[in-house]
């Protein structure tokens, strides 16, 4: 099996094929970070432009890499949502084209599936059923993974996404945009408990999460001028992994046997959160998986790769006239958490 993955839902073009053997053949990632930085975010219209212009040359470059033609894929694999409607418009109706012109199959992904696969790419040890806390920029979820296209969730934000409190909090620190990695770094050299910060919800019985306090409580720090930045963002990082770890904990004693723990989403490529969950793993005699940190952030290989499972699990390839949701949540029958419409 041979599927060309494609990724546009955010802020990174991608592109990428894989094969039913979990290798990725060849790869590519436009990201655009250089055309959002001077707004400290993303802007959708500029982020579509960018998708319309860089798409086509990009599927050019990875099916030469990969020495492939269209002809040679089994699937045409690209996210049809959750995301910014006008780039998930770009990657969608490129891929029905190249489905239609070469007569091959198109995949509609779900991105936050992609992103709940992406571990199995990496881990082929990985079985269903899995807990997993699916972290990324606009979404803070724990979900009981069964299958492809079968997801519990347990939790998810009233508020913030965890990746958007990063960012929120690099903004603060005058970090820049993307702010995740840079509150990482600067981290590194602070001390995590020398600014008390909130842990909203810890000790909740139900495992939701809310970030909204511990951004405002950063912003009154910073405001305060007492504490070094990197104290700050070193501290809200222990917050927030506190907040997790209680979370996680909480969602585990309400689910039934799991196999592992797995973590994925952009956020997942933070090493102290990595480290921490991996210690809660252990702690409760679970194996551990996160996928290797250039398939955390968007990617287009798990997005090739989510083709494969779901064609390998028997779903039907997608109709041309498919629709791109701008919304599209992963367990359909979850309640909204108090509070929030997500
Ligand atoms: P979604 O997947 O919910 O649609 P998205 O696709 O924009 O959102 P991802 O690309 O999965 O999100 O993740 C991006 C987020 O991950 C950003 O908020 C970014 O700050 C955060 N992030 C990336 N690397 C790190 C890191 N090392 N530490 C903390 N956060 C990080
Ligand atoms: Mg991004
Ligand atoms: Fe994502």
């Amino acid at each position: 099996t041979l599927v060309l993955g494609i990724e546009s839902s955010c802020d990174e073009t991608a592109a990428a094929l894989v094969t039913g053997d979990r290798v990725i053949v060849s790869q590519a990632i436009a990201s655009q970070e250089a055309e959002h930085a001077p707004y400290g975010g993303v802007v959708p219209e500029i982020a579509a432009r960018a998708h319309a212009e860089r798409l086509a040359p990009l599927i050019e470059r990875v099916l030469a890499e990969g020495k492939a033609t269209l002809k040679d894929c089994d699937a045409i694999a690209a996210t049809a949502g959750p995301g910014l409607i006008g780039g998930v418009m770009v990657g969608l109706v490129t891929a029905k084209a190249l489905a239609m012109a070469s007569d091959t199959p198109l995949m509609a992904i779900n991105h936050l599936e992609g992103h709940a696969l992406s571990p199995r790419l990496a881990d082929a040890s990985l079985q269903f059923p899995y807990a997993l806390l699916l972290v990324s920029g606009g979404h803070c979820q724990i979900l009981r993974v069964e299958g492809p296209g079968r997801y519990q969730r347990l939790a998810t934000t009233i508020d913030d996404a965890l990746g958007e409190a990063f960012d929120k909090t690099a903004k603060i620190l005058g970090l820049g945009y993307p702010g995740g990695p840079a509150v990482e770094r600067l981290a590194k050299e602070g001390d995590p408990d020398a600014v008390p910060l909130p842990r909203p919800l810890v000790g909740s019985g139900e495992p939701h999460f809310s970030f909204a306090g511990l951004k405002s409580a950063v912003l009154r720090a910073k405001e305060a001028d007492t504490h070094r930045d990197a104290d700050i963002a070193a501290s809200f990082q222990r917050a927030a992994l506190d907040c997790i770890l209680d979370r996680t904990q909480i969602a585990l004693a309400n689910m039934p046997p799991v196999t592992a723990l797995v973590v994925a989403g952009g956020v997942a490529a933070n090493r102290t959160i990595r480290a921490g969950l991996e210690g809660l793993a252990s702690d409760q005699d679970l194996a551990f998986t996160a996928p290797p940190l250039p398939l955390c952030t968007d990617n287009a290989a798990m997005i090739a790769w989510a083709g494969i499972e779901r064609m390998q699990a028997g779903f039907p390839a997608d109709p041309l006239d498919l629709k791109a949701r701008p919304r599209w949540p992963l367990d359909p029958d979850a309640a909204p958490a108090r509070g929030a419409g997500v």
